[in-house]
This record gives C-alpha cells, sequence and structure tokens, in this order.
C-alpha cells in the first residue's frame, strides 16, 4: 500500500483534474507523507484483513427506520467484515441524545454494522467497525452496541413521527446548534431553551 500511494494520489489527481496550483505543489508532499504514516499505523488495518470495498454505498432498515448511507472502508478476514470509518479530527463525532439528553449515542457505527453489511453481503458476519483518525493515525474509537439505549432512541423517534411532534429539545449544552442552520426555523437560543418537550 505504502508502495502505492504515489501513484494512486496521482491517478485521483487526474480523475479529479485537480488544479496543479502553486500551494498545492507545497502541500502535496505533505499529504504524502501523511499518507505513508497513516497506512504504516498498526491500526489502520487488523491482522489478518485485507481491504475488501471502499466507499460503499447502502440502503437498509435498522431498527424499522429506513437508513441510507456511506461506508468508508470495509476489509475481510475469511467470513468476516470490518468497517472502519475515517475521520479527519481526533475526536470521535457526536452521537444523538442519550436518556440523559448528552449527545453521546453512537448511531453511525451501529447502522453500519446492523444494516449496511446485512443489506450489502447478507453472506459475511459483521466483526467489528471503528473510526480511524487520520491525523493521529489510530483508532479513537470502536462500535459500541447498547441494545435498551438504542432501542429507546429509536422509540422517540417512532413516537415523534407518528404524532408529528416534533419540537425543538437540543441538548443541554447546544452542541448540537454550533453548527445548525436552522435556528431561524425553529427559533433556538433562549426561546428554545423555555420550551422544552414533554417527555424531556
Ligand atoms: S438550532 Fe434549533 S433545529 Fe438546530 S439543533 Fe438547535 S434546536 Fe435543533
Amino acid at each position: 500500500m505504502a508502495d502505492a500511494l504515489e501513484t494512486a494520489l496521482a491517478q485521483a489527481e487526474t480523475l479529479l483534474e485537480w488544479p496543479q496550483t502553486p500551494q498545492w505543489q507545497l502541500e502535496r508532499p505533505e499529504l504524502l507523507t501523511q499518507l505513508q504514516r497513516v497506512v504504516a499505523a498498526p491500526d489502520f488495518l487488523a491482522p489478518e484483513y485485507h481491504p475488501f470495498a471502499a466507499e460503499v454505498t447502502f440502503e437498509g432498515s435498522w431498527y424499522g427506520l429506513k437508513v441510507r448511507g456511506l461506508i468508508d472502508r470495509v476489509d475481510r478476514k475469511g467470513e468476516q467484515l470490518m468497517i472502519t470509518d475515517y475521520k479527519s479530527g481526533t475526536s470521535k463525532p457526536q452521537g444523538v441524545q442519550d436518556a440523559g439528553g448528552r449527545l453521546s449515542l453512537d448511531l453511525q457505527l451501529p447502522i453500519y454494522l446492523q444494516a449496511a453489511l446485512p443489506s450489502l453481503w447478507p453472506e459475511f458476519r459483521p466483526a467489528g467497525a471503528a473510526y480511524f483518525s487520520l491525523r493521529s493515525a489510530r483508532v479513537i474509537d470502536r462500535v459500541r452496541l447498547p441494545g435498551s439505549e438504542l432501542e429507546a432512541f429509536v422509540e422517540r423517534v417512532h413516537a415523534q413521527l407518528s404524532l408529528g411532534a416534533l419540537p425543538p429539545r437540543p441538548d443541554p449544552a447546544l452542541k448540537a446548534c454550533e453548527f445548525c442552520r436552522f435556528e431561524a426555523v425553529c427559533r433556538g437560543g433562549a426561546r428554545a431553551a423555555r420550551k422544552v418537550a414533554p417527555w424531556a
């Protein structure tokens, strides 16, 4: 893989018609060095696994919800499949709200494992899923499947959808609002804080 990086990057540049600006000429060697470090890292590929698929789109069903997405990489060992999701930073993504309202319940990897793999390759066995940081070249978290918490989340979603009741209910620290573009619609901020959902 390390030996193939230079050629693969050149192919990607051609495919994307990447502009060869002076800035890119400076950034390119840095990127190659970073990629070399990533593929050489022990966490990059689990022992005895080999890359099986990359950038795969999927649609499936998860606890009765229709889901779709795109998986960065799937590795295979015999009949087992392992998922890797790349992160450019060093922290895993915010989850959805847990029972206490904190954004700690990860859905992405459970959906990949429980909905995407069975939908794409039902003949194989899902073996695991992990977030891999490209910056630190290591696994930053692995999939957890807290069945009762995931079921409670889905039940809440089903209830809200069936009732058509979707009052704003951001997490107490308002982290979800930091990058949200719908503040004008939900009237976020102090007003949203006063309008608490009945099940909160
Ligand atoms: S700004 Fe409004 S819609 Fe966006 S996350 Fe916050 S509460 Fe939800």
